[in-house]
């Protein structure tokens, strides 16, 4: 019923809250709620059967699922469109599973996730290429991570993996400029826009409904329930932090089943969910990334992904190619902090990429690529990585949290979905389905 109303509203107005103020939604009850601060609050509810936060890939790719398997799903996103906030906003490689510690969640959705990624892009016509990647030692220094990557990825089941001495690495890539590398076959590009388009489409074609503009506040337990507060992106926008979220305008939702994968708002939307075990909620980290295009150059310098030693915090300022052949250098590592909930909610972050940050490209970059002329980076686009672990510390893992870690049956929670998140986004999804399905 709702679905069916909401997907007749869209039409027009892509706006679920929207068509409930309208009178559009067939509201199961209408009433006034008594806030903490005694203000009153119009709320109307409703019953849901599946409802997932964000539409960005990990939203998209759970949606389909889902209804793939026969459930109604809701899709709510607070931006006007899906792929607004980190899915848009990355280096577009199809990850082969290397990094990551054995048994880990990242290595496990990582090396599922590439196999389904890749024959998903061949079945659906999705843009791909499988180009390979060299991970390079530039120095004799970083040889023996270049052979703890070589032990990690064969632990992790990766198939294809050689290790090059730097002449052969060279002869491959007349440009390139190391003294041993890593090539991983698997590894490759796609077009992530295109493949979100298909996800969508797919999830639409099963019985999922997509509310843009559409921002969830918070929620309640209710009965071993969750209870969810919607708003309109558009009231929360003139929010100038004083009068009390709780007091806007609000639908209330009632799913069986709730997918938190907000990106970097999970963390801040989880903590206002009244009635959950907050003290499981990881801690919020944020790390912008910077990309520089490289421009007057007659086409790619390298055929394959060239990759440094990981930093901290990242893979390293690494060369990539869009499948329009334009060359990306990037992303580096800049610690954010003062985020509040607000501007994770509408994706609110400085993207700004200052065009100073590329005199720290320069040097890292010609340590493999020393031909890179001068001026001839410009300032491309930025991301930000919803990490766990901060400065300093060790790399965490995924978290996807259920009722036995924060007591709430029918609510997960997606935290610290970064880097390998796109390529593991199908592998996720199918298993959110097999473990949270009754
Ligand atoms: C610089 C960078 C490079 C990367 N490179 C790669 C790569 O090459 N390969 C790879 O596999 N992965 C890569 N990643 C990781 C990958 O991009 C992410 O793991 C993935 O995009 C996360 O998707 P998501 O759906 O979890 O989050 P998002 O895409 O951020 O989507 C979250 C959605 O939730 C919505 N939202 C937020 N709060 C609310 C709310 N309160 N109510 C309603 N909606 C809300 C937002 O509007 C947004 O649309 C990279 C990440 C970064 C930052």
């Amino acid at each position: 019923m709702l679905a069916c109303l909401v997907r007749k509203r869209m039409k027009f107005s892509g706006n679920l809250v929207q068509t409930w103020k309208l009178g559009g939604v067939g509201a199961s009850a209408r009433g006034r709620r008594r806030m903490s601060s005694g203000a009153e609050a119009v709320v109307a509810k409703e019953r849901a059967d599946c409802v997932v936060i964000g539409a960005g890939v990990l939203g998209l790719a759970v949606a389909r699922e889902l209804s793939r398997r026969g459930r109604e799903v809701l899709v709510l996103d607070a931006a006007a469109s899906f792929g607004a906030a980190t899915s848009s906003r990355n280096s577009e490689v199809v990850h082969a599973g290397i990094y990551y510690p054995p048994n880990s969640l990242k290595a496990k959705f990582c090396v599922r996730g590439r196999e389904l990624l890749y024959r998903y892009c061949s079945e659906h016509g999705i843009p791909h290429r499988k180009m390979g990647k060299l991970i390079v030692a530039t120095g004799a220094s970083e040889i023996p991570k270049l052979d703890l990557l070589m032990h990690l990825g064969t632990q992790n089941g990766v198939a294809g993996l050689r290790m090059l001495e730097g002449f052969e690495a060279m002869r491959m890539e007349p440009r390139l400029r190391c003294v041993k590398a890593l090539l991983s076959p698997e590894s490759g590009i796609l077009d992530t826009h295109s493949l979100m388009l298909s996800l969508v489409g797919e999830a639409e074609t099963g019985k999922t409904t997509f509310s843009y503009n559409t921002t969830v506040l918070g929620g309640r337990v209710e009965g071993n329930q969750i209870h969810l507060h919607v708003a309109e992106t558009r009231s929360l926008e003139s929010w100038n932090g004083g009068e009390s979220l709780s007091q806007m305008q609000q639908l209330e939702l009632i799913p069986n089943l709730v997918v938190n994968s907000a990106g970097l708002a999970a963390q801040a939307l989880t903590k206002r969910f009244h009635g959950i075990n907050h003290r499981v909620i990881p801690p919020s980290h944020y790390a912008r990334g910077c990309y520089f295009m490289l421009s007057g150059s007659r086409g790619p310098p390298f055929d394959h992904l060239v990759y440094p030693i990981p930093e901290e915090g990242g893979l390293g300022v690494h060369f990539t190619v869009d499948l329009t052949g334009q060359v990306k250098f990037g992303p580096d590592v800049e610690w954010i902090d003062g985020v509040d909930d607000i501007s994770s909610f509408l994706n609110r972050f400085d993207y700004v990429v200052n065009p100073k940050r590329a005199e720290k490209f320069y040097p890292e970059i010609r340590k493999y690529y020393p031909e890179l002329k001068d001026e001839s980076l410009e300032p491309g686009y930025s991301g930000i990585r919803p990490k766990l672990s901060g400065p300093k510390q060790p790399p965490a893992d995924f978290v996807i949290q259920g009722g036995e870690s924060h007591g709430v049956h029918g609510l997960v929670n997606l935290f610290g979905i970064e880097s390998p998140g796109f390529t593991s986004s199908l592998a996720i999804a199918e298993h959110i389905a097999t473990r949270f399905l009754k």
